[in-house]
């Protein structure tokens, strides 16, 4: 339906156009049968738009009455030219007309305006003046004086034509607003200039006869009914006093091209006509001197316009929009000039890096507008906690930076860097409720002796931040070089780490786990070892965190995997250790995430051609406390494979009885650090037992760590626990030692001396 009124619509208007195109060249005739037409097609457009377009009465009548006003006006002008009754009578409904296309447009352009109110109106004034001035010059002025009508209705004219000025003026503010031009408006804008140019036209034959024929006017009368009906039927018409479709850019260009050629135009009929007058005179001053204000008016509202949105640019390019406080770019500058003042001010500036501490838990649990209402409490908190003189910014996220410049001692720095955490000591008023936060605090001061720019002292203040966060949160750290150092060896450490599989850097050592009652060498447990080419050796509790954290422990892990079980298999093709011997590979949590980790173990199985229960994979606490559900599902599919999984270190982490039970685990391994008391301390003794106890009861095997003496072996085979390792039985050693390892080993009467004692 919509489709088939458009489609009307749009053939109505070219219809229209085609026929007052065609009448210019017609007798009176068929222009008669033609102009009868197009009036037959506007009642129909009447009709269909109330019946199926149900158009909004207001808008209905008032394009009802416009159309009957222009009719009745048309007729007269072609049928009684030159009676002075109907001449009067034409003026008055012409009048009429311009005093109810103001009332009516005014109406619509308030629904459609939009947001840029002054300068459509500034424009649309332009427009208008330009016009009026044009129109006063050309035909106003010319028919005061040769006007072959009577005064009354050459009055009459004058002011219609004056309104329409007006009229003009409202047109263009509708052409500019913000609201999208629509089809119908089009329309009405081009039925009323069609209207507009007949007016014109008579008024330019009443300046001297009939100068321009009645064909014209004819068809501009088509051509306005045609566009009228047009409009009336267009779909959009609905939608003329709802400007919910709004222009996504606002009409620059139109308004500039229309509001130049407003402006060119009258300046170039002034200067290529004279005055005739002393009141001619007048207006032209009149006029010129409003367009000069208006065209002044606008240039100044412009240029301010301009200035406040690039000032609005700069100031959301350097402030934090959440809090209002400058961004990382502007405290750099800050920092910068305090930074340039110092050595003339003997200051030495200090720069606080503040990091709320687990803010992404507040952020994960509550969400992102509580994390919001933190962020702009924990704003309003730094500001007044610091001095007048310090400034307070936020850099990203949960990362806020002080900056004092008048600072020239480290006390003061380390006094303001308290303030700042004693500003975390009361709640904050958030939302959800009161909360307590704590932060971290990094303090660099620029040392009056080295030369530092604003990014060095700002990463001084983060490196020492990182290191109050390591040293438990909630705390202040004070930068110095030496941080710098370590974090310099980390990167070195890091980048060498992805280097070092491919350059065979890495390499497994293997320390036995034996049954002591048996005396029997029942696996071993594979530990990874990195000699560098240049030399070093890192230990694995420096690169195995380094590895966890860059991901690299994913390849490494894997390699690791089939290394031992090849090793294992060659010992037990070799004979160096019995059938069912297992090994025990050491598996971090970012392994058990990688959702290739159970096809990497099976298929090293396969290569190795070890049984999957030959394979113990050893897994921390942390890991079924942290992202435990993730983890589950990895364990419960190596499970099914039938590798078996053991709980290393086990005691020192925070694991419950509930997830003891929840995982499935077939082994413990009591954590070296009991071990290593278990002969000294009672407390650990009960406790060790309370470990035996609950492993037995869940059917759970239980080796014990970091055995290094007989005594500690004793007390545990007393208690038990008969599985062990520790340096006391054989520290880690090359795969090639191995053999003569295990045979050492497994001579029971060395056992029993050792456990007898
Ligand atoms: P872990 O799995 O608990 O390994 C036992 C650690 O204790 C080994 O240290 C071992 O050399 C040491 N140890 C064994 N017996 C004794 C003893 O009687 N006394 C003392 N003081 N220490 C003993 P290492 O080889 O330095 O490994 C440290 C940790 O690094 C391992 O602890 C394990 O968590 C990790 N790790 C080692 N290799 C790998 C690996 O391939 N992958 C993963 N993800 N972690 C590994
Ligand atoms: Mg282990
Ligand atoms: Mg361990």
């Amino acid at each position: 339906m919509r489709r088939a009124l458009t489609i009307l619509s749009w053939t109505l208007f070219g219809t229209g156009l085609g026929l007052a195109l065609f009448h210019l060249f017609l007798d009176s005739g068929p222009a008669e049968l033609a102009t009868l037409g197009s009036a037959i097609g506007l009642a129909v457009a009447f009709v269909l738009s109330a019946v199926l377009l149900r158009v909004t009465p207001t808008v209905w009548c008032g394009a009802a009455i416009v159309a009957a006003l222009v009719v009745a006006q048309h007729l007269i002008s072609v049928r009684r030219p030159n009676d002075l009754d109907w001449s009067i009578t034409g003026q008055v409904l012409s009048l009429f007309l311009q005093i109810f296309l103001i009332v009516s447009l005014g109406l619509v352009v308030r629904r459609r305006l939009g947001s840029d109110t002054r300068g459509v109106f500034g424009d649309s004034l332009i427009v208008g003046l330009g016009v009026w001035l044009v129109v006063w010059v050309t035909l106003l002025q010319p028919s005061i004086d040769q006007s072959t009508e009577t005064s009354l209705v050459n009055g009459l004219r004058g002011t219609s034509l004056a309104l329409s000025i007006i009229v003009l003026f409202l047109l263009a503010i509708l052409l500019f607003s913000d609201s999208m031009n629509t089809a119908s408006v089009i329309f009405i804008f081009l039925a009323i200039a069609f209207q507009f140019s007949a007016d014109v036209l008579r008024s330019y034959n009443a300046r001297g006869g009939s100068i321009i024929g009645i064909n014209i006017l004819h068809s501009l009368f088509i051509a306005f009914i045609c566009t009228v009906s047009a409009a009336i039927l267009h779909p959009s018409i609905r939608s003329l006093l709802k400007p919910d479709q709004q222009r996504q850019l606002p009409a620059l260009m139109t308004r500039l091209i229309t509001t130049t050629v407003s402006l060119v135009v009258p300046v170039l009929v002034l200067a290529i006509t004279d005055s005739k007058d002393a009141t001619d005179r007048l207006i032209r001053t009149i006029s010129v001197v409003v367009l000069a204000i208006a065209v002044t008016t606008r240039v100044i509202q412009s240029v301010r316009a301009n200035a406040v949105a690039q000032s609005t640019l700069l100031h959301n390019a350097s402030m934090d929009s959440l809090t209002g406080l400058p961004n990382r770019t502007l405290m750099l500058e800050h920092i910068s000039k305090a930074l340039n003042l110092s050595s003339s001010n003997n200051a030495q500036p200090t720069v606080l890096f503040i990091d709320i501490d687990r803010f992404k838990n507040i952020n994960d649990s509550l969400g992102h507008s509580a994390g919001d209402d933190v962020l702009s409490a924990v704003a309003k908190r730094l500001t007044n906690a610091v001095p007048a003189n310090a400034l307070v910014g936020r850099i990203s996220g949960d990362e806020f930076v002080v900056l004092d410049a008048s600072t020239n001692t480290t006390t003061q720095s380390v006094l303001l860097a308290e303030k700042v955490l004693d500003a975390f000591r009361e709640p904050l008023a958030v939302r959800p409720g009161d909360m307590f936060v704590s932060a971290s605090v990094g303090v660099a001061t620029a040392p009056n002796d080295i030369p530092l720019s604003a990014e060095d002292l700002l990463r001084n203040a983060d490196t020492a931040m990182y290191r109050a966060k390591d040293a438990g949160r909630n705390c202040i750290a004070l930068f110095d070089e030496s941080m710098l150092e370590r974090i310099t060896q980390r990167l070195t450490v890091e980048t060498a780490l992805y280097r070092a599989l491919e350059r065979k850097e890495l390499h497994l050592v293997h320390q036995p786990i034996v049954d002591v009652e048996l005396g029997l060498v029942i696996g071993f447990e594979a530990l990874m070892r990195w000699d560098r080419l240049d030399g070093g050796t890192v230990p694995p509790a420096e690169f195995i965190p380094i590895a966890e954290e860059t991901g690299t422990i994913v390849p490494i892990g894997s390699w690791a995997i089939l290394d031992a079980l090849t090793h294992l298999r060659h010992w037990i093709d070799s004979g160096a250790c019995g059938l069912h011997a297992t090994m025990s590979v050491n598996v971090s949590p970012r392994q058990l995430h990688d959702p290739n980790f159970v096809s990497i173990v099976s298929e090293a199985l396969a290569r190795s051609g070890i049984a999957p229960h030959q394979l113990w994979l050893e897994i921390t606490e942390s890991v079924m406390v942290t992202e435990p559900e993730q983890a589950l599902v990895a364990l419960k599919r190596l499970v099914a494979l039938g590798v078996r999984i053991a709980i290393d270190d086990f005691g020192t982490g925070y694991s419950s009885l509930s997830l003891l039970q929840r995982f499935p685990i077939q082994r413990i391994k009591i954590d070296r650090a009991f071990v290593n008391e278990i002969v000294s301390n009672r407390d650990t003794q009960s406790l060790v037992r309370t470990i035996i106890a609950m492993g037995q009861a869940l059917n759970l095997e239980l080796v014990a760590e970091g055995v290094e003496n007989a005594l500690q072996l004793r007390a545990l085979v007393e208690m038990n626990c008969t599985k062990a390792q520790g340096f006391l039985i054989s520290h880690p050693v090359p795969v090639g030692a191995i053999p003569s390892t295990v045979v050492a080993l497994q001579d029971l009467p060395t056992w029993n001396r050792l456990i007898q004692g």
